[in-house]
């Protein structure tokens, strides 16, 4: 089975809860979205080459031709597992890495026979079924909660989780105070324990702006009044420049 790769890569954790965390990234071509303050367009569709880090945190590449087998990439994940034994998960991120659950399936399975490493799924979200097919394979899910909300998508991933899951949600200054309290309500639904991050937006292009510090106190005070674990997070990896 082969997959279509943009970038393989070591870094640090740059959102959610495990922020600071060193982990190697799989980054996957393709997703069924088109969010606005996407930052990572070059993975919106599939890409001819994928670009591979040549050591852990080497930040050197050499360039391969997709599609990748999971021969391939498991041959690499081996290789950078035993040069820097401090890792704290395989991060499965996109684009939407659903989209390939298929593959995803085969490399965690795989993968679980010769390592313990935890495997973090990034998602949107919005593709339960694909998500049901692997979620037994997956030890973390960092689930974003897009707005506008795919309410019945999200309400289903977010049951098919269980308790590996955290949720994102990505605020702009003109993000609805509404469908945010509606995403609230959703996660409250299911349990009020799920940690939950709002993560002001990145302005990584014109006309997208990071909402005011008094919209997200008063978003913050409005989930944690439903919810247990709320937290505001940026984008570190942007902070520092980790890019
Ligand atoms: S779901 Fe993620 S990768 Fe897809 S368009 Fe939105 S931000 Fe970009």
């Amino acid at each position: 089975m082969v997959a279509n790769i943009v970038e393989v890569f070591s870094s640090f954790q740059g959102e959610g809860l495990f922020v600071g965390q060193p982990q190697l990234f799989i980054r996957l071509g393709g997703c069924n979205l088109h969010c606005s303050y996407c930052d990572t367009t070059n993975a919106q569709k599939p890409v001819k080459t994928a670009r591979i880090e040549t050591k852990p945190f080497s930040r050197k590449f050499i360039t391969v031709r997709n599609s990748i087998s999971a021969e391939q990439l498991l041959d690499y994940v081996n290789k950078c597992i035993s040069q820097y034994p401090f890792y704290h998960a395989i991060s499965l991120t996109g684009g939407e890495p659903l989209m390939q659950s298929a593959f995803l399936g085969e490399f965690s399975h795989r993968l679980h026979r010769f390592h313990k490493m935890p495997i973090l799924l990034e998602t949107n979200g919005t593709l339960p079924e694909n998500l049901k097919e692997i979620i037994n394979l997956i030890d973390i899910v960092s689930m974003d909660i897009k707005i506008p909300i795919q309410k019945e998508e999200s309400l289903r991933s977010l049951r098919l989780c269980g308790d590996k899951a955290y949720i994102k949600i990505v605020v702009c200054a003109d993000t609805p105070e509404r469908d945010l309290s509606t995403a609230c309500r959703l996660v409250a639904k299911v349990n009020r324990n799920i940690p939950v991050i709002l993560q002001p937006v990145s302005p990584v292009r014109r006309g997208i702006r990071a909402p005011s510090v008094d919209k997200l106190f008063r978003i913050y005070h409005l989930f944690r009044k439903h919810l247990q674990d709320v937290r505001i997070i940026p984008q570190v990896h942007r902070v520092m420049k980790w890019l």
